[in-house]
């Protein structure tokens, strides 16, 4: 005997008290959605339907990975970040919808319709690839350490019509000297020892990208102290942090010249980013004559 057919409704039930997550209806409904090719609206406008036998299994099949606290990410294989829709894997950091914060910083500032810009530690792309589908003239440039990464995001750049150029470098280590108008990172500023590495996706996510020495800072370090050689005169740096880190990392761009240094918030009211500019000297770097006067507000 065939078991009863279930109806999308009591199937997202069942689903959602399975799956112990902040958003188990939803994430059920992300996973029907899949197996199914509908939409979550018709879940809502159609409870009754039914799923066929294949399409049931294939459901628990996916309830189950995410109630073994797979990342919804990982199991759909791709996750919405600004309006686009991203490519992730294990070798990648999972988009946050507070990185968005940052993208938003960026496109706020003072910068020319051609700003040449990097995006230090990229991941899936999505800070970058974010950027240059705002500002197509920007000229985007993204790196990452791990290769793995750097393939997503040259696959994300593919699919999604962009002319981001990837490459693979530790922050600045493999660039050739070069300057930049703006420099964006969401690099890792996990403390080694936090207790949320024990919890939710983070849990299935590469340490390279999360976690940054004894006190999570160690790469921002990096980045902060580093980016004044890479940026024009007026150029921006815009990097993203730990909650309980922004004064700490003001004082970093204090130490390295910055000026024009401001933290902002993300949309959970935390302090996430910090950015400065470069008040520097003009850039003897052959090749950059002049654009430096360009990019000086
Ligand atoms: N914001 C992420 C988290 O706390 C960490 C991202 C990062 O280290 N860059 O889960």
């Amino acid at each position: 005997m065939s078991e009863p057919l279930l109806t999308c409704d009591a199937a997202l039930r069942k689903a959602a008290a399975d799956i112990d997550s902040d958003s188990p209806r939803l994430d059920a409904e992300l996973l029907l959605a899949r197996v199914t090719g509908w939409s979550r609206t018709a879940f809502r406008a159609w409870p009754e339907r039914a799923l066929s036998p294949v399409q049931r299994t294939e459901f628990e099949a996916l309830v189950a990975q995410r109630a073994a606290g797979q990342p919804i990410a990982h199991i759909l294989g791709e996750q919405g970040f600004w309006s686009l829709s991203l490519q992730v894997n294990e070798a990648t950091l999972i988009p946050r919808p507070d990185t968005e914060c940052l993208v938003e910083a960026a496109l706020a500032l003072p910068l020319t319709a051609q700003a040449r810009v990097m995006d230090l530690g990229t991941g899936t792309g999505a800070i970058a690839l974010a950027l240059a589908s705002e500002r197509r003239h920007w000229r985007v440039q993204a790196t990452d350490a791990i290769p793995e990464a750097v393939a997503v995001a040259r696959a994300n750049n593919q699919r999604l019509g962009l002319s981001v150029s990837v490459s693979q470098s530790h922050w600045f280590e493999n660039l050739p000297p070069q300057r930049f108008d703006l420099i964006i990172s969401n690099p890792p500023y996990i403390a080694t020892e936090d207790h949320h590495l024990g919890c939710g996706d983070v849990r299935f996510e590469p340490a390279t990208a999360l976690v940054s020495g004894r006190d999570g800072l160690d790469d921002l370090r990096i980045i902060v102290n580093s980016a004044p050689e890479w940026l024009v005169r007026g150029g921006w740096l815009v990097v993203e942090h730990g909650f309980d880190q922004a004064e700490r990392v003001r004082a970093l761009f204090v130490t390295a010249g910055f000026d024009a240094i401001e933290s902002r918030q993300d949309y959970g009211q935390q302090d996430r980013l910090t950015l400065g500019r470069n008040p520097g000297h003009h850039s003897t770097i052959p090749g950059n004559e002049g654009v430096n006067d360009d990019a000086q507000r």
